[in-house]
């Protein structure tokens, strides 16, 4: 069996859910499981109704907006009456309306992690309507009976043991039902864990459920069918000339996908290469181009420069208020600090007094330098771009770095790291 995610762009709107049937015929005798996300922005808005709920203020727009938004596409292509209405109002618009009542906001990330997941929910719901009324049978699941995971909410982490008892009882059965292809559809980013509530594994999280599934279906590959034809050396919005990727190994698009290379969530791969499950990355909307292919092959390895940027960067510095030296206990201390915080360290560096990280410019991020000022004297620069290039040279670099202001820079034998000043 084969294992396909559509991300939220693919299905933003009436014609994307039809092009997913369509990308579905053209594969008429594969078992094959779906990953779905939810549509279009529709996680931003269900995290605006959990802001506003957690601040007392009263979201009922947002939660206009979405109901309509996701009702209106459902009419638009699912034939069948009673589904037209019925099952996305269970899946939707009820819980939304009754979000408040014995809900426990004590509690705000496993808060979050209920209300975010309904967009999977009523995503699948509209994606497994519409298969239905063009003749491509399936069957609904709802993943979080499956992948199960610790109570680390927005973040969790997979329990594999229980998550692979879980696919043997429940997925291996439908399987295993006939000679006719079997199509299951289900929600990317969303688990369970122990206590029976709702997890999520993360933002963009969706490709790695979809290595999830592979990997405990012993999936014979995983396909992601997102709106470019496949993985590039360069984001096409920032930079001219960029060359698609065409056959990378599992060990470059793990290193470019944690650089920051948007394409591929960089928990997706180790899964697939545990089990040397190839990953391709295929476009949507030209079914004819061949896309990239991610396998345990490193030959192929293109070594023309890659370029990640990451916008938005905070680059703080840190050093103890006594002046002690940056040593081991200074830094396991900070260390924990980012842990606690859930603040994920994008590039890190130390001289003699200070200790430098680049991060994310999140709330998240401000609220822990808050909270290290009292040990640490800490300063930072905002509006800050990290940017890496894979597979150098000195040419590529003088012309990416003409007329930037370099904050800080790191360089390895096949990579370099630049934090620049954003141009005003
Ligand atoms: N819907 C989730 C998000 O927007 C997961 C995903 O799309 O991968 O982050
Ligand atoms: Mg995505």
């Amino acid at each position: 069996m084969k294992v396909f995610k559509f991300g939220g762009a693919s299905v933003k709107d009436a014609a994307g859910v039809r092009n997913v049937a369509k990308v579905l015929s053209h594969f008429p005798d594969d078992d094959l499981l779906i990953v779905v996300s939810a549509m279009g922005k529709t996680t931003n808005a269900l995290e605006e109704v959990v802001w506003a709920d957690l601040e007392g203020r009263d979201p009922a727009n947002v939660i206009d907006e979405l109901v309509r938004f996701h009702r209106r596409i459902n009419m638009d292509v699912t034939t069948d009456a009673t589904r037209q209405g019925t099952e996305l109002y269970e899946a939707l618009e009820k819980p939304l309306t009754a979000r408040l009542i014995n809900a426990d906001l004590r509690v705000p990330d496993r808060y979050y992690d209920r209300i975010v997941s309904w967009g999977e929910l009523a995503s699948t719901r509209i994606v497994s309507n519409h298969l239905d009324s063009v003749g491509l049978e399936n069957t609904w699941v709802d993943a979080r009976d499956i992948i199960r995971t610790d109570d680390l909410y927005r973040s969790a982490r997979v329990d594999w043991s229980a998550s692979k008892a879980a696919a043997a009882s429940r997925l291996q059965p439908l399987m295993k039902s006939g000679k006719d292809p079997v199509r299951i559809v289900t929600q990317g980013f969303i688990g369970r864990n122990h206590h029976g509530q709702t997890t999520t594994l993360g933002r963009e999280g969706s490709d790695f459920s979809a290595a999830i599934f592979a990997y405990l279906l012993d999936a014979e590959s995983v396909t992601i069918w997102k709106d470019v034809p496949g993985m590039f050396n360069a984001d096409p919005n920032r930079f001219h000339d960029t060359k698609l990727l065409s056959h990378i190994s599992y060990r470059e698009a793990i290193e470019l996908s944690y650089f920051g290379a948007s394409v591929i969530h960089p928990r997706t791969l180790q899964p697939l290469q545990k089990k040397g499950i190839p990953l391709y990355v295929r476009s949507f909307i030209d079914l004819s181009a061949p896309g990239t292919t991610i396998d345990d092959q490193s030959e192929n390895d293109s070594l023309i420069p890659s370029f990640i940027v990451k916008p938005k960067q905070l680059l703080i510095s840190i050093t103890p208020r006594d002046l002690s030296f940056i040593v081991e206990e200074n830094l396991s201390g900070i260390f924990a600090r980012f842990a606690q915080q859930n603040v994920r360290i994008d590039l890190m560096q130390n001289s003699a007094l200070a200790f430098s990280v680049a991060v994310d410019d999140t709330p998240r991020s401000r609220g822990l330098i808050e909270d290290i000022r009292g040990e640490y004297e800490v300063r930072y620069n905002e509006g800050c771009e990290l940017v890496t290039v894979r597979h150098y040279d000195e040419p590529t670099l003088a012309k990416l770095l003409a007329d930037k202001e370099v904050m800080l820079e790191q360089r390895s034998r096949t990579t370099a790291r630049f934090v620049l000043k954003a141009q005003a």
